[in-house]
């Protein structure tokens, strides 16, 4: 095994760090962890220390890096501008995240997926159509389960399926997902890469070292996609939600089809917005090159009602459908989901941290919007755009629970109860998730 007697300093613990080191010891490499948190604080730190693995804690000590490391598996959260990482580059030490490790580790092949947006989306419908096709997939990565720690008990019957990081592909050597799967390129993440290019050139590292016999999916809609994609040795496989092609997976007649087959029709799929066709087409393309069967994919795209928090279908009572898009914490992700439920009447609840915007940009979208509830730091500012695009109801609340319930009083039959705050949730919940539990959890109250 190529870590074993290899000295390796892991950088930064978390979830991930802590993984790796442990499974480096494991595999037999001299382990030294580093991480700013000092040990009475560091639980994590404590473990690995009962196991043997020696630890730097408290600081990040640039005398460190004059020992004889062969190895540094940095946690996908430290950038590159980090005077230990800045050290490690001008010694040459090769740095790695765990999802190099994951990648020697697994006996899986591996379907990798990266993006600006839609990773976990695509990511999770990959999965499932690759489960309901009884092909043992398993998912990891960026998406909750560290990736490395999945990958040491896979066997080559079995599929890994990744979301990828741009953080997490800048550590990769030899990582070589049999098959890619490149969504979108935006602007994005730019204080921590610095520049678009150093972004995208991130995101194209996941088809480096493709070969041949491997496959990249390509969105044939997104020319920096296109380009990055140009260099690859794999075996390209387009999707487009705009043209028809001669290949791969597109749409035509309100329906899908891949390499010139039809898949299922639009009108039958559950998950909404025009922007999910996209992950659709992305998925449906690497569930069939990994040998997912049209039923599975269908069976699939019937019933799949969204990933949590992301304009996840929560239920129906007495004809009003409550949709929870708690993830939407900026304006565009709010624009998006208004613009998936343009032929209907909406009930919009959002508000939450005020970064300082004034919403400008909602109103040509709120056309369809009968009422707005609001809440947080911003619900003034919200009002003030509901009232310019002549919205008559606007009402404020103290939360999302108390929004779920006003939102029914208000309703009736037929109309979409949508939260898509267009705001981060931390000036009234710890996370995004928080926050749409709470909503879901109203809803269900409801009932
Ligand atoms: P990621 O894992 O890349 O953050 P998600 O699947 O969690 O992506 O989706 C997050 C949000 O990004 C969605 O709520 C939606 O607003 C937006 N989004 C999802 N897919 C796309 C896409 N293909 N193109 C543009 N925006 C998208």
């Amino acid at each position: 095994m190529m870590y074993k007697q290899k000295n390796v300093l892991v950088l930064g613990l978390a979830k991930s760090g802590f993984a790796a080191a442990k499974l480096l010891h494991e595999l037999g490499a001299n382990v030294t962890v580093n991480d700013q948190k000092p040990l009475s604080e560091n639980e994590e730190a404590r473990v690995l220390e009962a196991l043997g693995i020696r630890l730097v804690c408290g600081s990040h000590p640039l005398e460190l890096l004059d020992e004889p490391f062969d190895i540094m598996v940095k946690n996908p959260g430290i950038p590159y501008s980090n005077p230990m990482v800045q050290k490690a580059l001008q010694k040459q030490i090769p740095i790695i995240t765990e999802v190099e490790i994951a990648y020697h580790l697994s006996k899986a092949p591996i379907i990798g997926i990266t993006g600006s947006n839609g990773k976990t989306t695509t990511t999770t419908l990959i999965y499932e159509m690759l489960q309901a096709a009884k092909r043992r997939p398993l998912i990891a990565g960026n998406i909750g389960t560290v990736a490395c720690e999945v990958a040491k008990n896979t066997r080559d019957d079995q599929v890994m399926v990744m979301e990828l990081s741009s953080f997490q592909l800048m550590g990769t050597i030899e990582f070589r997902p049999h098959i890619a799967v490149l969504l979108n390129i935006f602007d994005a993440h730019l204080d921590y890469h610095g520049t678009k290019e150093a972004y995208a050139a991130a995101k194209g590292n996941i088809f480096k070292n493709q070969t041949e016999s491997d496959y990249a999916i390509v969105n044939a809609d997104d020319e920096l996609v296109m380009k990055l994609a140009e260099d690859g040795h794999a075996t390209k496989v387009f999707f487009s939600t705009t043209k028809q092609l001669n290949k791969g997976a597109y749409i035509k007649d309100e329906a899908i089809y891949f390499n010139n087959e039809k898949v299922i029709d639009i009108s039958q799929i559950a998950l909404r917005g025009k922007h999910n066709l996209e992950n659709i087409l992305a998925a449906i393309s690497a569930a069939k090159l990994a040998g997912a069967d049209n039923d599975a994919i269908q069976h699939v795209l019937t019933t799949f009602t969204g990933v949590a928090h992301r304009l996840q279908f929560v239920a129906d009572i007495n004809g009003r459908k409550f949709y929870n898009d708690s993830k939407a914490t900026n304006i565009l992700a709010t624009q998006k989901a208004l613009s998936a439920f343009e032929n209907e009447r909406v009930i919009l609840l959002a508000g939450g941290l005020d970064r300082g915007n004034e919403f400008d940009e909602l109103i040509p979208y709120l056309k369809h919007v009968k009422a707005m509830i609001t809440f947080g730091q911003t619900a003034s500012k919200l009002e003030r755009v509901a009232r310019e695009a002549g919205i008559e109801t606007i009402k404020r609340v103290d939360n999302v629970e108390q929004a779920a319930f006003v939102a029914y009083e208000l309703s009736e039959r037929g109309d979409i109860i949508l939260l898509s705050p267009a705001c981060a949730s931390w000036d009234q919940y710890k996370t995004f998730e928080q926050r749409g539990d709470m909503f879901v959890n109203a809803v269900h109250k409801l009932k």
